[in-house]
């Protein structure tokens, strides 16, 4: 195990590299056989999926398109918490089979908000690909097909996640140590 911190807090391997790979490459094989001959369109969620997203396009067999896509957050909350505009997508997705690559589904509030901002813009379908998912904290109705991993509600870095912007670098999945 190894230990790793990052400004005022300690992290622990959690979910190693080899073991990362598995699970993306097994996801990306249901993707090969549910959506073939579907032209998807990967749309990855910056930055946090960024790893996640080149490892899994390398294990995607069909003819498929990727794009990028990033979430700003407006001035104000709602009861949801922060409201959250999708930026930078030049695509039409019109009759799209669309697949969204993000790296953590917590409560599920991001997806959900996601889900109902591209589903305006006319797909055939979304389906969603998560690389981890907390089933303990999702507050929200969300189809998750494509669930690499699911993990307890501790909060995780690494492989493309941070820690207030670091960590993204880290080849394993580390889970903070509770060191009081
Ligand atoms: P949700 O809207 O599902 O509650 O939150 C999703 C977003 O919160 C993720 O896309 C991610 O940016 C952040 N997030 C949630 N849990 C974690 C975690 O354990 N680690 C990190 N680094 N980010 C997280
Ligand atoms: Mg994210
Ligand atoms: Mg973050």
């Amino acid at each position: 195990m190894s230990i790793v911190k990052i400004k005022d807090l300690t992290f622990k391997t959690f979910i190693p590299e080899d073991e990362i790979q598995k699970n993306v490459k097994q996801v990306a094989d249901k993707i090969n056989h549910d959506l073939a001959g579907k032209n998807p369109l990967f749309l990855a969620v910056l930055n946090g999926s960024f790893v996640f997203a080149a490892d899994l396009m390398r294990y995607i067999t069909i003819p498929c398109e990727i794009s990028f896509v990033k979430l700003a957050s407006y001035q104000g909350t709602t009861s949801t918490g922060t409201i959250k505009e999708v930026i930078g997508l030049n695509e039409d997705l019109a009759g799209r089979t669309i697949v969204i690559v993000e790296d953590i589904v917590d409560t599920g509030f991001t997806m959900k908000r996601m889900v109902e901002s591209l589903g305006t813009r006319g797909p055939k379908s979304i389906h969603i690909c998560t690389l981890l998912l907390k089933p303990g904290k999702l507050q929200v109705p969300l189809n998750i097909e494509y669930a690499a991993m699911s993990i307890p509600n501790d909060f995780i870095v690494g492989y493309g996640l941070d820690y207030d912007q670091q960590g993204r670098n880290l080849r394993d999945i580390y889970t903070l140590v509770d060191d009081k």
